[in-house]
């Protein structure tokens, strides 16, 4: 039996425009209004399905809603995604509007993933209006603060690790095209700084020169990660990067800079162990400082680290959600990414998990984000059918 035929594919749009017309933008960007209204949102739609929920207050005006739909068996699975959005500064369409044409709905988080929570929610109304009891307990948990640092998801997985909540295997709402993605990067950002000595330009040698120093820790960071590419690469994920993404320094046109400070971005892959990455390239740039006696550099500790996540692409809950997947969308595939996202927060604290959902990651984020409407309905269908059809044993 084809249990995706329960969905109702006006609702879906409906459910996806009502969120995309609730602004809900990450309160750490400019303007964020922060995530208080949609989650008011889906405690009135868990409300009107007589579905009960946990609120998890994960700071003022910042709650997780976890909506429960009670299965047959002791076995659980969370479906999982964040409602906060990127900022909407720059953007060419009305971000709140939901607007639809040539089968697609627009607006700010319709992609990155509203798209994910509107099938989500759909697949479960669905289910509850049928009064079919699926043979798996479903967690749908529209979680907080995924955009910057992963606050919703962290409150979750901490009462993951002290036994107050349970799951099985777990999916994560992002845009993925359909594919399932088992594999992706983790991310350590830090700061490194050099001290120099200020001087006219007339006499450069009276100072030291902050910038042109900085020059030499760039070419050292670039040459480590280039040896790390030849040594390390994941089949799904793909190999290590460093970019420095951002760089300040001097003061006057005719001034020899006394200071100069770069930002480094460094994605790790799964099997690289995030603390002893950044242990690594602390001892190795300490080496540069002892050939060069006159360069004072001060290494900062990482303003963010984001763990890499692998879950078993043989795991039959990962076939069987492709097989799901296939009936829709037959040229879907198992892979990797080299983004973030909520998953490894998940897999740290012991729950396998896969992140899947509709939407292309190239329009996330973006001036005019949209997303593929059947790709929405189909997501539904397939989440309908992996609740419906479970294995428990
Ligand atoms: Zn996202």
């Amino acid at each position: 039996m084809a249990y995706g035929e329960w969905v109702d594919e006006k609702r879906v749009v409906e459910v996806l425009r009502d969120l995309v017309q609730i602004p809900s933008v990450n309160p750490d960007f400019t303007g964020g209004n922060g995530e208080r209204e949609i989650s008011d949102y889906i405690k009135q739609f868990f409300d009107r399905l007589h579905i009960p929920y946990i609120v998890q207050l994960v700071e003022k005006n910042r709650e997780n809603v976890i909506g429960i739909l009670e299965g047959a068996s002791e076995k659980h699975l969370l479906l999982e995604a964040h409602m906060d959005t990127v900022q909407v500064k720059g953007m060419t369409i009305d971000p709140f509007d939901g607007k639809i044409a040539d089968g697609r709905l627009f607006g700010r988080g319709s992609c990155d993933t509203k798209s994910s929570l509107a099938a989500m929610l759909s697949a479960v109304e669905s289910i509850k209006k049928k009064e079919a009891i699926p043979p798996v307990s479903v967690h749908l948990a529209a979680v907080v603060d995924e955009e910057t640092t992963y606050k919703g998801v962290s409150f979750l997985a901490d009462d993951i690790f002290h036994g107050k909540l349970r799951y099985d295997t777990a999916i994560i709402g992002e845009p993925t095209n359909l594919d399932i993605i088992v594999a992706h990067k983790g991310v350590i950002r830090f700061c490194v700084e050099i001290q120099g000595q200020a001087a006219h330009t007339s006499s450069p040698e009276k100072g030291v020169n902050a910038i042109e120093n900085m020059a030499l820790v760039i070419q050292h960071l670039k040459k480590l990660i280039v040896h790390k590419r030849g040594q390390l690469n994941h089949p799904l994920a793909g190999g290590p990067t460093l970019s420095i993404t951002m760089i300040e320094g001097g003061v006057a046109p005719n001034t020899v800079p006394d200071s100069c400070k770069i930002t480094i971005d460094r994605r790790t892959i799964p099997g690289e162990d995030a603390q002893e990455v950044w242990e690594e390239i602390k001892y190795s740039l300490k080496t540069i400082e002892n050939d060069n006696p006159c360069l004072k550099l001060i290494v900062y500790e990482p303003f963010v680290i984001d763990y890499s996540m692998e879950s078993s692409p043989g795991d039959p809950f990962v076939t069987g959600l492709l097989k799901s997947v296939a009936k829709y969308k037959p040229n879907s595939r198992i892979t990797g990414a080299p983004y973030c996202s909520d998953a490894s927060k998940l897999t740290r604290v012991g729950v396998p998990a896969v992140v899947f959902g509709p939407g292309n990651i190239n329009q996330a984020h973006t001036k005019d984000e949209w997303v593929d409407l059947q790709q929405v309905f189909d997501s539904t269908k397939i989440l309908i059918d992996t609740i419906m059809e479970f294995k428990v044993d």
